[in-house]
C-alpha cells in the first residue's frame, strides 16, 4: 500500500450520542451537520442513504427497510446509542422532489411529517429502550415534527 493522505484520527472507542439517518443529498449535508453540532451531537453513527428515513416508512422493498433497522441495531450494540434522529428533507428526489407536490411546500411537509412517524413508530416498536426524533429539513432549516398528525391540535 501507498499513504496518500496524512491525518490524525481519534482510535478511541466511543459511545454514539445518536445513530442519523438521513439522505445522501449533498444539498442538506452542510445543514445536518451544523445542526447535529448544534444539537451537542458530537459522536453521531450516520446512515446515509438515498431517502432517509422513507427506508423505514415506504421502502421500496422489505429488504431495503429490515438493512437500515440492522444498521441502527448495530448502532445501538456496537456503540451503545440511545437516540435515533429520523430525517427526511425537502426536494428530495425519492418522493419525486418538490414537483410531485406540484410545487406546494405545505403539502410536501404534511406528507414528510407522516412519513416520519411512520418511521418513528416502526423505531419504537423495534427498538423501545431508545428515544426517537424525527426531522423535516428544507432549504430554510430543521422542523421538528413533534406532534403526531392527526392528533389534537397538531
Ligand atoms: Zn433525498
Amino acid at each position: 500500500m501507498q499513504k496518500v493522505f496524512h491525518f490524525d484520527s481519534p482510535p478511541e472507542q466511543y459511545v454514539a450520542d445518536a445513530a442519523v439517518l438521513c439522505c445522501f443529498d449533498q444539498r442538506i449535508r452542510q445543514v445536518v451537520n451544523k445542526f447535529l453540532r448544534r444539537r451537542g451531537i458530537l459522536r453521531p453513527d450516520m446512515i446515509v442513504v438515498a431517502g432517509g428515513a422513507k427506508t423505514l416508512a415506504s421502502p421500496r422493498n422489505d429488504f431495503e427497510r429490515d438493512f437500515i433497522l440492522e444498521q441502527v441495531r448495530m448502532s445501538i450494540r456496537l456503540h451503545q446509542t440511545k437516540m435515533v434522529m429520523l430525517t427526511c428533507h425537502s426536494d428530495c428526489a425519492t418522493y419525486g422532489g418538490l414537483a410531485a407536490y406540484d410545487g406546494n411546500l405545505q403539502a410536501e411537509a404534511e406528507n414528510h411529517v407522516r412519513e416520519l412517524w411512520r418511521a418513528a413508530d416502526l423505531v419504537r416498536a423495534s427498538f423501545p429502550q431508545v428515544e426517537v426524533e424525527p426531522y423535516f429539513i428544507n432549504f430554510e432549516g430543521v422542523w421538528e415534527a413533534n406532534c403526531r398528525p392527526g392528533d389534537r391540535g397538531c
